[in-house]
């Protein structure tokens, strides 16, 4: 239709500008009457800025204010939201730019402190706001969200430079001190301090505290400090000359570049670049989403058992590839590769098999309701997933997280750990290979951020992590968002109990299996290993002569049993807390030093460590540590150390060594933990369930449990007569 026939003029479009768009008109609007609420609290406080007062100062009536905000509350939130996302996006502005961990702090103190913030007018602003916070739902909201994104950024940066737990801590203190710093300059009415001020006391505290971290105490650095001492038995391939670590790990800034577009893997038994990868952005990653949302209805419209012949074959072909790829991922991890051969691509097949096995038996199930009706459940799958990996059973962990979600008919997007970015690749190339369709499994690649990209992204249905507790919490607080399905395999502190009818050799074996596979760097390891008195020096002896006596060495030699940690910075993270169980007096049996002797001069090798005469409060019976390091404890009586091996936060494992079957049930069946075993030690057969409780995870892995996990279940109801109705 011409447009004269509808009363428009065409002339003078190119001369005129247009009018702008009605929602533009809006939202300038809004934006017009939260700045004038900011003048308004700056000059006359929260009291004093009443609607009518911000109308009159608008020069619009009140109702207009309340037409954009409804009320006071509706327009004081919407200002203080305001300010909170400016602060916000000067944050992640800095932190783009910042090009190391250390960076990443300073650029969350220096846009938190910036001289914007310590302006008259922003400072009056929000200096009210804070003291409605406790008053004002809205306002409440507005500032949890702001403190949970400078913990959670400040954390994250913290983990590369202190000890995982640490990082919580001194994360909380500088948050309260940027906080405290700035109030007391807005209260001083900006006399006690300028920004310039405040940021360099805040620096001056970030460095002090990361100084503490690099003495010898603290970190394990230097003489005495049990790193390249050479105090201990030793294991045989000796003493290390040993390496001071450092306590800004060089490692970490190295690996990330300024403006973290690729990944560099390393081999952390020789130093060696493997490959260079790109880093997935939020461009890729939306891709990523929308070929997986196509992919996963034509994968979800096929029958349970034509899914499952697709995952039977990946299994045969990752079987039939089982040396080239152990051969992978000992590059990639430093884990000698008499184990990667044996366990980490034969227990990822498995679990393929295992839920091609259940794929085409998912099914919901038939209620009777009497004669005129009837309901039944639907399982589905729940869409696209991602699942989050750690670096310490790349493969199998790609694989346990896998098989479950793409038997359910769900398509999943895999970030394997950035350390360890090489077997997912080689995984998805052995489905695509066994005929699943393009798309179903993708693997991103990045950092903690991409990570954050698949936990954020509204399109994702579910996320499944395993890696530590902190960033357990943060996934689990960024699903909050869109409530998402969460699978939590986080870390453990352990216990293994031996009581004194066990069989001492198979006890010992247990406490070794315990303590030294993967060298030590397994989530599930008992390491807080409870004999009972009477068989403790026998006990000890023989685990002694029998750690003391393991070979570590260069992980492509077979005959190497102990291999390389993941990086320089875990390495100086495991000697720190040698140097801390020294300090705090427990007694080094072996062990207890960096091994860099000939051809592992380059690469990350700590010898497998024993400390005896522990008590329950050292850090060394507490903490995670995800090393070769063993804590020796000492108990007389069952209620004693079942109390004792509860006494932690974690909750993921526990075993038990006794003939006395009785008592070991009882024993398990009050132990918290999710995964348990009698006689025996990390062993994790498909079949059974995996996970943790308390701090140690939610959900499972492995087992038909897992598939509770990976669907969901629809209900109807079928009626078989008439309605009946009362009106
Ligand atoms: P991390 O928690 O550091 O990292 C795990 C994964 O999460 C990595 O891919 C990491 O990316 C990513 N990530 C980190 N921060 C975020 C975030 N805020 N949002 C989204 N993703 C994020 O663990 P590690 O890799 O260091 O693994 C060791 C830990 O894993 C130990 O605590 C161990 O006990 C636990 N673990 C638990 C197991 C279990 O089944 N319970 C099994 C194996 C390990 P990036 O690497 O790029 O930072």
């Amino acid at each position: 239709m011409p447009e004269e026939s509808l009363g428009i003029r065409p002339l003078n479009r190119q001369s005129t500008p247009a009018p702008p768009a009605r929602d533009e008109l809006e939202e300038s609007r809004r934006r017009q009457l939260i700045e004038v609420t900011i003048d308004s609290l700056a000059e006359v406080g929260y009291v004093g800025s009443t609607l009518a007062q911000i109308a009159s100062r608008a020069g619009v009536s009140p109702g207009l204010v309340a037409h954009y905000f409804s009320d006071k509350d509706g327009l004081l939130a919407a200002s203080f939201r305001t300010l909170a996302r400016r602060v916000g996006q000067r944050v992640r502005a800095r932190l783009a730019q910042a090009a190391t961990a250390r960076g990443r702090i300073q650029a969350v103190i220096d846009a938190n402190l910036a001289p914007e913030e310590f302006d008259q007018r922003t400072g009056s602003a929000w200096l009210a706001f804070w003291g409605q916070v406790l008053h004002a739902e809205g306002l409440k909201r507005v500032q949890k969200v702001y403190q949970v994104r400078t913990l959670s950024n400040l954390r994250h940066a913290l983990k590369r430079l202190v000890p995982a737990h640490e990082a919580h801590s001194l994360a909380a203190m500088i948050a309260a001190m940027i906080d405290g710093v700035w109030l007391r300059a807005a209260l001083s009415n900006w006399q006690e301090a300028d920004s310039e001020g405040a940021r360099a006391l805040l620096t001056a505290f970030v460095d002090g505290r990361l100084r503490e971290y690099a003495l010898p105490d603290r970190a394990g650095a230097g003489t005495g400090a049990g790193a390249g001492t050479g105090g201990g038995a030793g294991a045989d391939n000796g003493n290390g000359t040993g390496t001071a670590p450092s306590a800004t790990p060089s490692f970490y800034a190295a690996r990330k570049p300024a403006a973290a577009t690729t990944i560099t893997s390393i081999n952390p038994a020789t130093g060696a670049t493997l490959a260079q990868l790109a880093v997935d952005g939020p461009a890729q990653v939306d891709a990523a989403v929308g070929r997986a949302l196509e992919a996963q209805r034509l994968w979800a419209a096929m029958t349970g058992a034509a899914r499952a012949r697709v995952l039977r074959r990946a299994a045969e072909l990752l079987r039939a590839r089982n040396r080239e790829l152990a051969e992978l991922e000992t590059r990639d991890t430093g884990k000698p590769i008499q184990e990667t051969i044996a366990v980490d691509v034969a227990s990822g097949a498995d679990c393929l098999e295992y839920f091609a096995g259940l794929a085409a038996s998912l099914a919901g199930e038939h209620l009777d309701l009497g004669p005129g009706a009837f309901g039944y459940t639907r399982r589905e799958p729940l869409g696209v997933v991602a699942g989050i990996g750690a670096w310490n059973y790349p493969l199998q962990i790609a694989c346990w997280k896998a098989a479950p979600a793409l038997a359910c008919g769900n398509a999943m997007l895999f970030k394997p750990a950035e350390v360890t970015p090489l077997s997912a690749i080689a995984l998805a190339e052995v489905l695509r290979e066994a005929g699943l369709p393009d798309g179903v499994f993708q693997v991103v690649q990045g950092y903690a951020d991409t990570g954050r990209l698949l936990t954020r992204h509204p399109q994702i249905r579910k996320v499944s992590l395993t890696g530590e507790v902190g960033t357990g919490k943060a996934v689990m607080a960024d699903a909050a968002a869109t409530l998402k399905h969460v699978t939590l395999e986080l870390g453990g502190k352990s216990p293994l109990i031996v009581f004194d009818d066990a069989s001492l050799d198979n006890a010992v074996s247990g406490a070794l299996l315990a303590n030294f596979y993967s060298a030590g760097e397994v989530c599930s390891n008992g390491t807080r290993v409870f004999v009972q008195r009477r068989i403790k020096a026998e006990f000890t002896q023989r685990l002694q002569a029998r750690a003391a006596a393991m070979r570590v060495g260069d992980p492509m030699d077979p005959n190497t049993q102990v291999g390389a940690l993941i990086s320089e910075a875990h390495m100086e993270k495991v000697l720190g807390y040698i140097a801390r169980g020294r300090a705090e007096g427990a007694q080094l049996l072996v062990g207890g030093h960096r091994v860099s002797t000939g051809d592992l001069a380059n690469g990350f090798f700590v010898a497998p460590t024993v400390f005896d005469g522990c008590q329950d409060d050292m850090a060394i019976a507490r903490e995670e540590i995800f090393g070769p390091v063993m804590t020796l404890l000492t108990f007389d009586d069952e209620d004693e150390v079942v109390a004792r091996a509860n006494a932690t936060e974690f909750g993921l494992a526990a075993g038990v060594f006794t003939h006395d079957l009785t008592r070991a049930h009882r024993v398990i069946a009050r132990l918290q933990a999710g995964t348990c075993w009698i006689n025996n030690y990390n062993v994790t057969p498909v079949e059974l369930p995996f996970g943790g409780v308390k701090m140690s995870g939610l959900g499972r892995e492995n087992g038909r449990a897992a598939i509770e996990h990976y669907s969901q279940l629809k209900s109807v109801y079928v009626a078989m007569g008439d309605v009946d109705a009362p009106y």
